[in-house]
């Protein structure tokens, strides 16, 4: 496994559609265990692989790390197929948004269809905060942040602050 690189905002490879996985391969399943270990390493609950700069419909999660037990779940190809009426709110961030965070509202239960790590057609249920990080997650492959949902003042302000830590680090670093 290897430590990939997580993309931030401003980026435009963040703002591309991911496309689908046509096989879950020995390469795919490579790069999932590299997504994996990319997000704990960070740490973070959720990862595209857009973030680490390959457009390709998948994500990894584990909500339960924190608690001290590992249980990485493998999103590929998932798609939403029923989302429900009632929403709840949480405090997101995003590995690719570092510093910052905001309230941000969203269906609060999602069925989703998705491949798994074989390559096995699975479906699940998601309520309450998993289902905010899926969907959350699932932006991320049609080139969505979080901070899209704000408004265009917060946004900007967002971009403008991340943009001068990328020039602050890339001074340090030469
Ligand atoms: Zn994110």
């Amino acid at each position: 496994m290897t430590l990939r690189q997580i993309l931030t905002e401003p980026n435009s490879m963040l703002r591309q559609k991911s496309t689908p996985v046509q096989i879950v391969d020995k390469d795919v399943q490579s790069l999932m265990d590299d997504m994996l270990e990319t997000m704990y390493a960070a740490p973070g609950i959720g990862l595209a692989a857009i973030q680490v700069g390959v457009p390709k419909r998948i994500i990894v999660l584990d909500i339960n790390h924190k608690e001290g037990s590992k249980k990485p779940m493998f999103f590929v190809n998932p798609e939403i197929i029923e989302k429900s009426k009632n929403n709840s709110t949480y405090e997101e961030g995003c590995l690719s948004v570092p510093g910052q965070f905001a309230e941000i509202e969203r269906p609060d239960r999602c069925n989703v269809k998705y491949l798994d790590y074989y390559g096995q057609p699975k479906e699940i249920k998601a309520e309450g905060m998993l289902a905010t990080c899926i969907q959350h997650e699932m932006d991320h492959l049609e080139g969505i942040l979080f901070i899209d949902y704000l408004s265009k003042l917060k946004k900007t302000m967002i971009i403008k602050k991340l943009s001068k830590q990328k020039k602050t680090i890339e001074r340090i670093v030469v």
